[in-house]
């Protein structure tokens, strides 16, 4: 077996196997990471290719076994199924949370030819026990399991008998309880995993925030993981948020969707009702369906197939439909409500424009969403006090969830949520045959409640970021992907979004009162940042909080201020998120004249209809931000410390001008000097200063290492 895979190997395989004439963008090195071995952490897009980076290595690495054949499955009364003359190989072992997805790779993978076993709970004991020898045996290229099955006793025992070649860790953000799909059966992943070492790890996902990359990595205990994050931005995507009151959002959908050029397209509701009505209100004008979770399958099925063949133009659906929709010609992806995270809605916007071919998302919201969004939070966790009672009941004997509902005098669902929830935390341990019990080993009652909190609080941080998302003043692109943590991608405007390219017809110029509140909101800027609602109530108390603050975007995208999402600590110790407010040097000098050119959202123009637009591009405008960062610490620096703060120094220089933004964004004077200070020569001691958190680590980590470790 080759230790290492070399490019031609690669290639060949590629073509031989797989039958691509070339690798997309980044495949190539994340094949070659694996296949030396290296563990990986990859995050690409859906649609992107991921599959071929852990199929390709593990089809290398597994060539051939010469390892020791007492290993196979031996057990009285079976021959083994290996052909004479048959090289053994090891098998690449890929762990996938949806049986429809397990499926659909292993009969592609069929398809070309390859030996593929799979372990769920949709197949018999037969085919699974037959999928479990050929493993044995050394006859699988690959074996797909349901990530459940490692609790069945002896399982992970047998898999560790032949060591696989490489293990794929499919959808990996299920992992993190961050993660908004996130599974309690991933979490024991780890623990099983490292008996199936040497094999290298590769953890796929599409959708993980650095919150959740961090996670992956600790859990599945990943070395030295060699971390991939490419290919965020879409280019032919022009993403756009309007601001509209639920009530409009109807006939504007009807409007954007009138043209044919805007069709066919996905529209995204917050609920079945509201998926079923807007149907309703489209199929009066064209073909339109409904789909969501509440329909019989045989129903979602032929709507799928409709949409896919294009007999029906348009889609209201609710988030459950997605995955597996495979139509490249998506030309408008429409949110009649706020999503719930800003990966769900990029997810889901991403369903636009396959083809390559522009294509158009609007996204619909107003204040009201946010009380939905506290609404649907509130409902899917349960207080601690609950949780509790529930936990209090639970013993080492496993019993029907449906039994509990008495005792407690609650209804199946809200039994059903708690354990769920108690699940995640340890609390819990549901049996395969679905009963619960309590777990082996419970965390103590603090410790559970503790992080229970936490997950409350990371869920409501999330919509707090979704909010921020759409009421941001920067390109809309360049925030999703930076919300990514893509690092590689430094493009700050797309030249597509609302905010780099408003669209005319539905801007206005100020009246003479609008006029007078920019004024005075940039004067008194002047003097300090401070907070859009401070703003508003020393300004326009008597106006239409929405009024003035629409206002303030237009400063905001003229570039005379920037409106930045914050957070300060109340008295009770909850965290409050706020719009701060920051004058820039052009606000600062902005006179009668400039002032004239600015252009305000025409509210009134959402009901006119709008095409999709042709693409051009408009270069960046850099904002020269004139704030300036808080007082260093006045310390006294050596001559080595004091080098190490001018290469800093010039590093922060070339990286806010890459990123089009002032330096303190990338990180501010006072963290610059505790680095300088400190001289941190690996990641973890760089973690330790204040003002590093784990976005700054990601996006800058290794760079600040390299230069403290060249002095
Ligand atoms: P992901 O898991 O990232 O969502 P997949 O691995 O399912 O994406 O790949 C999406 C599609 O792209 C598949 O149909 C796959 O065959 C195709 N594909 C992947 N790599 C290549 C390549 N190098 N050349 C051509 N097609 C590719
Ligand atoms: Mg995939």
């Amino acid at each position: 077996m080759p230790a290492d895979a070399t490019l031609t190997e690669l290639s060949e395989l590629l073509h031989r196997v797989f039958g691509h004439r070339e690798f997309r963008p980044h495949q190539q090195k994340v094949c070659e990471a694996a296949a030396s071995g290296r563990d990986v952490l990859l995050v690409m897009p859906t649609g992107a290719g991921k599959s071929l980076c852990y199929q390709l290595p593990a089809l290398a690495l597994g060539a051939a076994d010469t390892s020791d054949p007492d290993d196979a499955f031996e057990a009285p009364g079976e021959q083994s199924q290996l052909e004479p003359g048959r090289l053994r190989r090891r098998t690449g072992l890929v762990i996938s949370p949806l049986i429809a997805l397990m499926d659909d790779q292993a009969s592609k993978l069929e398809q070309l030819g390859l030996r593929v076993g799979r372990v769920h709970s949709g197949l018999d004991r037969e085919q699974a026990r037959a999928a479990c020898r050929a493993y044995l045996d050394g006859e699988l290229d690959f074996l797909f399991i349901a990530p459940e099955r490692l609790r069945v006793p002896g399982f992970p025992e047998m898999l560790a008998r032949r060591k696989p070649a490489l293990v794929a860790v499919d959808e990996a953000h299920c992992i993190s309880q961050w993660g908004h799909d996130f599974r309690p059966d991933y979490r024991t992943l780890g623990q099983h995993l490292q008996a199936l070492r040497p094999a290298p790890i590769i953890a796929l996902t599409a959708t993980a925030t650095p919150e959740v990359q961090k996670d992956i990595v600790r859990q599945l205990a990943l070395e030295d993981a060699a971390v991939f994050i490419t290919g965020f931005r879409r280019t032919n995507l022009a993403v756009e948020v309007i601001e509209l009151s639920k009530p409009q959002r109807a006939e504007y959908t009807m409007n954007l969707l009138r043209e044919k050029a805007a069709r066919p397209a996905i529209v995204y509701a917050a609920s079945r009702k509201q998926a079923e009505e807007l149907a309703g209100t489209l199929g009066k004008k064209f073909p339109a369906a409904a789909y969501h979770a509440g329909l019989e399958p045989a129903t979602r099925e032929r709507v799928a197939r409709a949409f896919a063949s294009g007999e029906l133009e348009v889609v209201v659906a609710t988030v459950a439909f997605g995955m597996g929709v495979d139509k490249a010609d998506v030309r408008t992806v429409i949110h009649v409500a706020l999503p719930s995270t800003v990966e769900a809605f990029y997810q889901e916007i991403g369903r636009a424009g396959r083809d390559g071919n522009l294509s158009r998302t609007v996204l619909l919201h107003s204040f009201a969403d946010r009380k939905t969004q506290e609404f649907f939070l509130e409902k899917s966790y349960p207080e601690v006090r609950e949780l509790e009672r529930v936990a209090a009941m639970l013993t080492d004997e496993p019993v029907a969830m449906e039994s509990l509902c008495k005792p407690l005098r609650m209804d199946l669902e809200t039994v059903q949520r708690a354990i769920e929830k108690l699940t995640g935390n340890g609390v819990a341990y549901v049996e395969m045959n679905g009963e619960v019990r309590r777990a082996a080993e419970p965390p103590r009652a603090m410790r559970w409640t503790a992080d229970y909190e936490l997950q409350v609080a990371h869920r409501r941080s999330q919509i707090d970021r979704m909010i921020a998302f759409a009421e941001g003043t920067d390109c809309r692109m360049a925030a999703l992907v930076r919300h990514f943590g893509d690092t590689s991608d430094r493009i700050v405007s797309c030249g597509l979004c609302d905010i780099c390219k408003p669209n005319e017809a539905s801007m206005r110029d100020p009246t003479r009162e609008e006029l007078g509140w920019m004024r005075q909101a940039l004067a008194s800027l002047v003097s300090r940042s401070t907070s859009t609602g401070k703003l508003f109530t020393e300004i326009a108390p008597r106006a239409d909080r929405r009024d003035f603050d629409r206002v303030l975007d237009a400063l905001a995208r003229a570039g005379m201020l920037t409106i930045a999402a914050d957070t300060f600590k109340a008295e009770d110790g909850r965290e409050i998120s706020y719009r701060k407010a920051t004058v820039t040097y052009e606000g600062r000098t902005a006179d009668a004249a400039d002032l004239d050119t600015v252009r305000l959202r025409d509210e009134t123009s959402g009901l006119k209809s709008a095409p999709p637009r042709k693409a051009s591009r408009t270069s960046a405008q850099s904002r020269g931000d004139r704030v300036s960062a808080p007082a260093a610490a006045e310390v006294e620096l050596s001559t080595e410390q004091k080098a190490l703060e001018e290469r800093l120094r010039n590093w922060r220089r070339d990286e806010a001008k890459a990123a089009g933004r002032p330096s303190f964004f990338v990180m501010a004077d006072s963290v610059l000097r505790s680095i300088a200070f400190s001289m941190p020569k690996s990641i973890p001691e760089l973690e330790r200063i204040k003002g590093i958190g784990p976005e700054k680590l990601d996006r800058y980590g290794a760079a600040i290492v390299g230069l403290c470790r060249e002095g």
